[in-house]
This record gives structure tokens, C-alpha cells and sequence, in this order.
């Protein structure tokens, strides 16, 4: 008797094991259907690539943009973010913001973008200048790059000088009011930038001479090494700041005699793709 109840009590054990081990197959069958059935990681990397094209297609305007694009049906929708980021859907000088960054040699300053009325750079020292306007100055790395392009010139056989550089907030003051006293606003608005917007006052920009031509600005056009400073003074940091086919981005009349400094790495990205400085920073930002 002792026996037998010894083997039942194997039997039984035997038993338990097996349904515990046949549980677990089940419940690690059961586990690997459900992996089998789970979206692969790959899938998940498609739909999301899909997603983006969708996203790049058709690209999501903000109120300002849709209302510029139905303004302007001629243009593209990356024409019209462009314009746009540019705040020409705004009137000029009706959203005036402040220069952020004054130390920096991008700063952009136009009808949109102003400079503080007791703003003077603290590092102006003089350049190269034709005379008619006295001493001319210039930040001190503008400057520097100025008289080193002032010194290729000379290689080249002209004499590359400034007729005016840095100009104060209150002398643009003078300029604009007499001409709107005498001209009206909308006149002196096309020919001169009001106080805070003009870009002399940053002390990166210069009106140049060539050869000492003073009878007008213009004149350096027909110079015989124009077209030798329009292709190299890059190299040294300079752009022209107003090209004749830019006029629609800086709203200022293109001006041939009218350079700014923005350094070589900039001046060249500007040069190599013919862009003006808003559309510079506009591809950078
Ligand atoms: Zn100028």
C-alpha cells in the first residue's frame, strides 16, 4: 500500500510538470504570434517619409503668406514665403523693429530694420578718402578691409577711395527733414532713407570714387575697372549693397558707388549666387 501511494504521488508530480511545461509553450506561441503580427520598423520609417514629402509638397502658409499669395498670384509659394519673411507684404516703415545685433558685421538695416537714434559704433577710425567730405570713418574691421582693397586698386592702376562712409543718426535727421521741407515726403521718401534706417549709420558702408571723379556718384559705372571691383571686391568682404536687379528686395534705386562690408565668407556666398544681403540672410537663417 505504501507503495502504490508513492508511485500515485510521482504520477501526479510527473503530471504537474508537464501541464506547466505544456502552458508554456502555449503562452511563448501565443507571445511570438502576437510579434509576428506587430508593423515592422521599416514601415514605420516609410509612412514617415511619405508624410514628409506630403509635407514639403504642399507647404503649410501662415495667415500673412496667404494673404500675400492672393495678393500675388504670379508668384510661387517660395516666392511669396521669401517676400514675405522679408516684410515687403508690410508698408515700409510702418513696422519698424529694432537692429538686434549691433556688433554684428550682417546686421540689416532698411525700412524694416532700424538702428537706436544714440547708436554710434564705438570702433569708427579713418579710412582712405577722396577729401570733399573731410575725415571719413569706418568700424575698425571694415576699415581694415577697406584699405587692403584700397591697395589692390592701386595694383590694378586706379585709386579707389571714400567719398562717405559713416554717418550719424542725426545727420540723416538733417538730410531727411530738409528734404521733405523742401520736396515733400513722398519725394524725399524715394531719395533719402529716413533717420535710424540708413545704413551709414552702422559704419559698414561706403560711397567710393574712383580716380578722384567727383562731378557724381554714377560716374564710377563707366570707370574702366568698375567691372574689376564688381568681380574681386568680395575677396576682401565687400558687396554692393543696391544692384540694379534688386531694387524689388531693398526697395532703394539700385547705387553703383554704395559698398558694405559683411565680411569675406558672406561677401562671396553673395557674390557666387547674385543675391542682394536681405536675400543672403534670408537663405542662411
Ligand atoms: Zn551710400
Amino acid at each position: 500500500m505504501k507503495r502504490k501511494r508513492r508511485l500515485t504521488k510521482l504520477g501526479a508530480f510527473l503530471i504537474g510538470i508537464i501541464a506547466v511545461l505544456a502552458v508554456a509553450l502555449i503562452a511563448s506561441l501565443g507571445f511570438l504570434g502576437y510579434k509576428m503580427l506587430q508593423p515592422t520598423e521599416p514601415k514605420t520609417e516609410i509612412k514617415e517619409e511619405v508624410k514628409k514629402e506630403e509635407k514639403e509638397a504642399e507647404p503649410v502658409l501662415n495667415d500673412r503668406e496667404q494673404a500675400y499669395a492672393k495678393a500675388h498670384p504670379d508668384l510661387s509659394i517660395e516666392e511669396v514665403q521669401k517676400q514675405v519673411w522679408m516684410h515687403l507684404d508690410q508698408e515700409p516703415y510702418t513696422h519698424m523693429q529694432p537692429v538686434e545685433d549691433l556688433d554684428s558685421m550682417l546686421q540689416l538695416v532698411n525700412k524694416y530694420y532700424d538702428l537706436p537714434s544714440d547708436y554710434e559704433p564705438s570702433d569708427l577710425i579713418s579710412v582712405s578718402s577722396s577729401g570733399e567730405n573731410g575725415t571719413v570713418y569706418m568700424r575698425k574691421e571694415a576699415a581694415d578691409a577697406f584699405e587692403k582693397l584700397v591697395q589692390a586698386s592701386l595694383e590694378q592702376g586706379f585709386i579707389l577711395n571714400a567719398c562717405s562712409a559713416y554717418r550719424s543718426y542725426g545727420y540723416q535727421e538733417n538730410l531727411y527733414n530738409n528734404g521733405v521741407a523742401n520736396y515733400g515726403q513722398e519725394y524725399a521718401d524715394a531719395y533719402w532713407t529716413r533717420p535710424g534706417s540708413s545704413e551709414h549709420q552702422t559704419g559698414l558702408s561706403v560711397d567710393i570714387r574712383m580716380d578722384n571723379d567727383t562731378s557724381d556718384l554714377d560716374a564710377v559705372r563707366n570707370h574702366p575697372s568698375y567691372s574689376w571691383l564688381l568681380e574681386h571686391m568680395h575677396e576682401y568682404g565687400f558687396i554692393l549693397r543696391y544692384p540694379d536687379d534688386k531694387e524689388d528686395y531693398t526697395l532703394i534705386a539700385p547705387e553703383s558707388w554704395h559698398l558694405r562690408y559683411v565680411g569675406v565668407d558672406a561677401a562671396t556666398k553673395i557674390h557666387e549666387n547674385q543675391w542682394c544681403l536681405e536675400e543672403y540672410l534670408y537663405y542662411a537663417q
